[in-house]
């Protein structure tokens, strides 16, 4: 195994966007599986070959900047997720107003009658049964 670890000197190896790429190749073969469309096998090829220019990619600091960009993204999407999830957790004991002023989403607790509500952000009161 020497050889590979002097071989993967100054390479990128590894990161988040290939373990990535690899679980979304293995969506796909799944796909393909299921609903018989070969074409889509191209796909994760394409994804296969991304991933190994990436592992042997000489041009780290790139590779680097990729995989942070991608990062973001990604923390971006599973916040707004959990966010939904929390949403959906509280429906039974909370309402959702959306402020009329600024769109912003307030939690007010159910069965309270009608209420004022002043939003957090910029101040605005409305009324609302809960
Ligand atoms: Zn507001």
């Amino acid at each position: 195994m020497k050889w590979l670890r002097n071989f993967m000197i100054g390479r990128n190896g590894v990161d988040q966007i290939c373990i990535a790429l690899i679980i979304a190749y293995f969506v796909i073969s799944m796909l393909v599986t299921f609903t018989g469309i070969k074409e889509l096998m191209i796909i994760g090829y394409v994804l296969w070959g991304v991933c190994l220019f990436r592992i042997l990619s000489r041009d780290v600091i790139k590779r680097r900047k990729e995989n942070m960009i991608f990062l973001q993204w990604w923390n971006k999407v599973s916040y707004k997720f959990r966010n939904k999830s929390n949403e959906v957790k509280s429906m039974k004991t909370h309402r959702i107003f959306k402020c009329p002023n600024c769109k912003l989403k307030l939690r007010v607790p159910k069965g309270k009658g009608k209420v004022t509500i002043t939003c957090s952000r910029c101040k605005t009161e409305f009324s609302k049964r809960t």
